[in-house]
């Protein structure tokens, strides 16, 4: 294959650039994951895919991916956004809400909507995450950071918190363009309910709350993380200080990616993520989706069969609506939509069978099918090389299905061998033709992805402890073998490399 060229538009420096990741052929990115105090929405799920989706189109160019995305289940508070350190932990409102009744404890509620997210993630064809760390298995690195921030003067505690200091790095607003020097902007962030905070911008690293419901000990006593620290920690626990993309949805560039370069850059002086990408909001029927508008939708109603009060929408042609507007602008979702959605996963289906059919017959002839079929393939993947766009690469396989579909029921074997090939590409770069089912078993859907996710962690630890270890950088393997240790995992140092397995704890987590 010809040297590809994969642009982007990078929110950073605002211009669209051509991505090359530091290791060569080697895309290492981090995906700002959910919030689980809730299902995800499908606007979420718009964020979501946008990064399976420049993953994909990666990995069509033979590049290697690390893609790492997280669970945020402490910290994330309500008034997040608008002002710092404001409102209730979301998890603690839902928790306390009429839905909130069913469960236990908040650690029963987060465990519930993860194990929902994952499964809509599923169902979506979504692909699966090198790692996905969640924020309350990695406070004891978030401490780190943040009595390194302190140390460093980057930080400074008040009876109430520790807060980062904005003044202490220049460069921020860098990202969201909210700089220091511009008054107006500071509205943004001025409700300050601190009387000890020195600037009204300066975000909390840590809030003590004793009688918050997921507390962890902390130089500063009893309390819980900022939302910011858990993603730039993560980031860098899996991906190392720098690496090459982040991405989110639109409303996450202020204040949260702004917050987390700050962190991360005074943290180790080295730049943190090179590209950012940010994906603009979904609409629903030409509005901002809300609970009180009655357009709010979660994955699992519109998926969900009809016999459970679900629309009963086949979900890739969820997938492919929430696909089929380039992700940097503002994308409308409507059920009108959604159902010529669903006429083209069928097209795909029965081109998918003709070509099936066509195999299994071994009739020869001529193959009509093999150049145009390339051409189209071609032109699907230049599309996502260009920044993403979407509705140029489905309309090439939309094109290329209905080809298919127009050879007619006898399709001899070499044009019904193209035509099966073509639509394993497309399905590879878009997702829209079948369903990938990673795990054969899923059966019991939410414990399996679970277990898969946990042991794919544990796995990525071990490669970067053994890194370490190489390097001599034994305070980092150390800090590693503390993460595993805090994630109940015990690690053999044996002959044959490290073995691991999940310490007895006499309780039931
Ligand atoms: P949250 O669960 O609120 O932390 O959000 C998870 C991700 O979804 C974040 O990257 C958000 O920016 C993104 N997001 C939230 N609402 C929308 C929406 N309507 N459209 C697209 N992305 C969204
Ligand atoms: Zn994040």
């Amino acid at each position: 294959m010809p040297e590809k060229i994969f642009r982007m538009y990078n929110s950073l420096t605002r211009s669209t650039e051509t991505v090359e990741p530091a290791q060569a052929g080697h895309l290492r990115f981090y995906a700002c994951g959910p919030t689980v105090y809730s299902y995800a929405h499908i606007g979420n799920f718009r964020s979501f895919l946008t990064a399976v989706l420049v993953l994909r189109t990666a990995q069509a160019i033979g590049w290697k991916t690390t893609y790492v995305t997280n669970i945020t289940d402490v910290g994330h508070l309500t008034e997040d956004d608008i002002a710092d350190a404001e409102g209730e932990d979301r998890m603690t409102k839902a928790l306390r809400s009429k839905e909130g009744e069913r469960f236990a404890n908040i650690w029963d509620l987060a465990r519930y909507y993860t194990n929902t997210l994952l499964s809509d993630w599923q169902a979506l064809n979504l692909r699966e995450p090198d790692a996905r760390p969640r924020a309350t298995d990695h406070v004891a690195q978030q401490i780190r950071d943040v009595a390194r921030l302190l140390e460093k003067g980057h930080a400074y505690e008040t009876a109430q918190g520790v807060y980062f200091s904005v003044t202490s790095f220049p460069e921020y607003g860098k990202l969201s363009g909210n700089v220091l020097s511009n008054p107006l902007d500071e509205g943004v962030r001025d409700v300050v309910q601190d009387p000890e905070k020195r600037d009204a911008r300066d975000f909390a690293l840590w809030k003590k709350d004793p009688g918050h419901l997921m507390v962890w000990h902390s130089p500063w006593g009893w309390g819980f993380p900022g939302w910011h620290i858990e993603c730039s920690t993560m980031a860098q626990a899996y991906l190392g200080p720098s690496f090459d993309l982040h991405t989110g949805g639109e409303d996450n560039k202020f204040p949260h990616h702004e917050c987390e370069i700050a962190q991360a850059e005074c943290l180790t002086g080295k730049p943190f993520a090179r590209y950012w990408l940010h994906t603009r909001f979904l609409q629903v029927e030409g509005e901002k989706m809300a609970k009180s508008a009655g357009n709010f939708f979660t994955v699992r109603e519109l998926v969900g069969s009809e016999s459970k009060g679900g629309h009963g929408i086949h979900p890739l042609a969820l997938r492919l609506a929430l696909i089929s507007g380039q992700y940097r602008k503002p994308l409308n979702f409507t059920f009108d939509q959604l159902q010529a959605c669903a006429k083209h996963i069928q097209r795909f289906e029965e081109a998918m069978d003709l070509a099936e059919q066509g195999i299994a017959r071994s009739a020869s002839g001529k193959n009509h099918l093999a150049e145009p079929l390339e051409g189209l393939y071609d032109r699907a993947l230049d599309a996502m090389l260009d920044d993403l766009n979407t509705p140029e690469a489905i309309a090439a396989a939309i094109e290329g299905a209905k080809l298919i579909l127009r050879s007619g029921q006898e399709l001899s074997e070499s044009p019904a061998q193209s035509a099966k090939t073509w639509l394993d590409n497309i399905n590879s770069l878009l997702g829209i033709v079948r369903q990938e089912t990673l795990h054969e078993a899923m059966q019991s859907p939410e414990s399996n992805a679970a277990e898969h996710m946990f042991s794919r962690q544990v796995e990525e630890l071990l490669r970067q402890r053994a890194e370490a270890r190489a390097q001599r950088d034994f305070q980092r393997a150390d800090a590693i073998r503390d993460q595993l240790d805090e994630m109940n995992v015990e690690i053999m140092d044996t002959p044959e490399g490290t073995r691991w397995r999940r310490k007895i704890t006499g309780h039931v987590s």
